[in-house]
C-alpha cells in the first residue's frame, strides 16, 4: 500500500512522539498470524499481540466471516430498551469462563470504558445496598486503568496523571509490588505479601464504611508486568470481605488466557467481585470491553429499582454493538476449539525459559514473567524512558514489534505462538539489547 509523505499530518496519534514518528513513520499495512508487514514491505514478528489483543494471532478468517455476516444482517441496534440476540449469546459465553458467580456481563467499547463502568457499578451497588457513603476508591502505584478520568484517577503512573490535575477525588494508592530483592524471580515473588496490609491501613485511616472498591490488575501489565507476591491477592480479598469493600480485578491484559487460565483470578485462586476485560475479548479485531459482575451485585442493583424504572443509568451508544458481539463470539469459539488457554499454560515454561535466558545481558536489569506475559527492564539510559524508546525503534528496524513502557519491554506473543516464533523473538532481543 502506498502512502504520501505529507499525508500523516492530520492524525494526532495517541501515546506517540508525533513529530518524531512523522519524520520516520512505522506504518503497519498487513498482519497475519504472528507477523506484521510494514509499508516498506518488511516483515515483523509481533511480540506484543498488537497491544495484548490478538491472542489467537492476526487475520483470523473465522472472525472476519462472522463480522461480515453480522453486518450484512444488521448493522446497528441500540441496546437501550431494545436489543440484539448476539449480546446475550456473548454474555453467556463470557459468564461460562469467568470464575464462580461472576455471571452478569455489561458491555462497552474499550478497557478504559470497562474501568469507568466498574467504578459506577461499585457506587451504584453501595447506594442500592443502603451504603451510599462508600465513595472512596483504592488502587495501586504503577497501575494502569485506562485513560478516562476515573481510570486516570485510579492509575498509578505519574506521566499519565501530571497534566490532568487532581482528577477524581477520594482515590488512594497502595504501594506497588515491585521489590528489588525479587529481581529476576520467576513467577510469583516469595516476598511482599505484607504490602497488602496497606489496604488495612486505609481502612483504619478513612473508616471501613467509606471505601467503595479496591481496583488492582492481578498482574500490573502496562507498567512492566509486576507479578503479585505469593498470598498478596488473597490477603486483599480477606480485607475487602471483612469490611464490605468490593474487589475489582482489571484483567484487560490478563484476561482470555494470558496467564494460562481464562482469567488471572483463576490462576491465582482469588475471586473478585468484578472483572474488567477488553482487548482479547474480540482478538483485537473490533473495539469492545466488558465488566463481569457477581450475582450479588447484579441482583442488588437491579432488585433495588422500582418496577418500570431503569436500574442503572449508564451505557454507551455502541454498548454490545452487533459487529463487536459477532467478533467476540467467533473469538471465544476459537479459544475453546483450539484450547488456547491450556496451550498458553503449556507453552509458558518454554517462553519464560527463553526470556529469562536474556538475564546475562548487561543492559537487562530485571525480568518478570508469568504465563505468556513477560516484562524485561533495560537499565535506564541518560534519562528514564529514553532507552526503551530507542529499543522500540531498533527492534522495529530488526523486524520486531513490541510495546515498551518507559524502559520496560512487555513481551506477550499470541497464544498460538510456536517455539520457533519465541526463538525468533529471543534472538532479536538478544542482538538488540546486547548493543547497549
Ligand atoms: N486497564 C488495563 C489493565 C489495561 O492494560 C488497559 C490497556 N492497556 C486499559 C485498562 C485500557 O484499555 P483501552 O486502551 O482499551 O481503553
Amino acid at each position: 500500500m502506498q502512502y504520501a509523505a505529507n499525508s500523516l499530518e492530520n492524525h494526532w496519534m495517541p501515546f506517540t512522539t508525533n513529530r518524531d514518528f512523522k519524520s520516520d513513520p512505522r506504518l503497519m499495512v498487513k498482519a497475519q498470524g504472528l507477523y506484521y508487514w510494514n509499508h516498506k514491505g518488511e516483515k515483523l514478528v509481533d511480540a506484543s499481540s498488537g497491544l495484548f489483543c490478538c491472542a489467537a494471532g492476526h487475520g483470523r478468517k473465522e472472525i472476519l466471516e462472522a463480522v461480515t455476516a453480522q453486518m450484512a444482517e444488521i448493522d446497528y441496534t441500540p441496546h437501550f430498551q431494545t436489543g440484539h440476540p448476539s449480546s446475550f449469546e456473548l454474555a453467556r459465553m463470557v459468564a461460562k469462563i469467568t470464575p464462580d458467580n461472576l455471571d452478569y456481563v455489561f458491555f462497552c467499547n474499550s478497557g478504559s470504558e470497562a474501568v469507568e463502568t466498574a467504578i459506577k457499578i461499585a457506587l451504584a451497588y453501595h447506594v442500592a445496598n443502603g451504603e451510599g457513603q462508600r465513595t472512596r476508591f483504592v488502587s495501586r502505584e504503577r497501575a494502569y486503568h485506562g485513560v478516562n478520568m476515573g481510570g486516570v484517577s485510579l492509575s498509578g503512573m505519574m506521566r499519565n496523571r501530571e497534566a490532568f490535575g487532581a482528577v477524581m477525588p477520594g482515590v488512594v494508592h497502595l504501594r506497588h509490588t515491585w521489590l528489588p530483592e525479587n529481581r529476576f524471580c520467576i513467577g510469583e515473588p516469595a516476598t511482599g505479601v505484607e504490602l497488602a496490609e496497606d489496604l488495612q491501613r486505609f481502612v483504619d485511616l478513612y473508616g471501613p464504611r467509606s471505601i467503595a472498591a479496591c481496583f488492582v490488575e492481578p498482574i500490573a501489565g502496562s507498567t512492566g508486568v509486576l507479578i503479585p507476591p505469593k498470598g498478596y491477592l488473597k490477603r486483599l480479598r480477606e480485607i475487602c470481605d471483612k469490611h464490605g469493600i468490593l474487589l475489582v480485578f482489571d484483567e484487560v491484559i490478563c484476561g482470555f488466557g494470558r496467564t494460562g487460565k481464562a482469567f488471572a483470578a483463576q490462576s491465582f485462586g482469588v475471586t473478585p467481585d468484578m472483572i474488567t476485560m477488553a482487548k482479547a475479548l474480540t482478538n483485537g479485531a473490533l473495539p469492545m470491553g466488558a465488566v463481569a459482575v457477581s450475582d450479588k451485585i447484579y441482583n442488588t442493583v437491579v432488585g433495588a429499582a422500582a418496577d418500570g424504572a431503569v436500574e442503572f443509568f449508564h451505557g454507551y451508544t455502541y454498548s454490545a454493538h452487533p459487529a463487536a458481539c459477532a467478533a467476540g463470539i467467533a473469538t471465544l469459539k476459537i479459544y475453546e476449539k483450539e484450547g488456547l488457554f491450556e496451550r498458553a499454560a503449556e507453552m509458558s515454561d518454554y517462553f519464560l525459559d527463553r526470556m529469562y535466558a536474556l538475564k546475562d545481558i548487561k543492559a537487562v536489569s530485571d525480568i518478570r514473567g508469568y504465563g505468556m506475559l513477560c516484562g524485561i527492564d533495560l537499565a535506564p539510559g541518560v534519562r528514564p524512558g529514553l532507552r526503551g524508546y530507542d529499543a522500540t525503534k531498533r527492534l522495529f528496524n530488526r523486524g520486531l514489534h513490541i510495546k515498551f513502557t518507559g524502559d520496560a519491554g512487555i513481551c506477550a506473543p499470541a497464544l498460538v505462538a510456536e517455539k520457533s516464533h519465541i526463538d525468533e523473538i529471543y534472538q532479536i532481543f538478544r542482538e538488540v539489547f546486547s548493543e547497549y
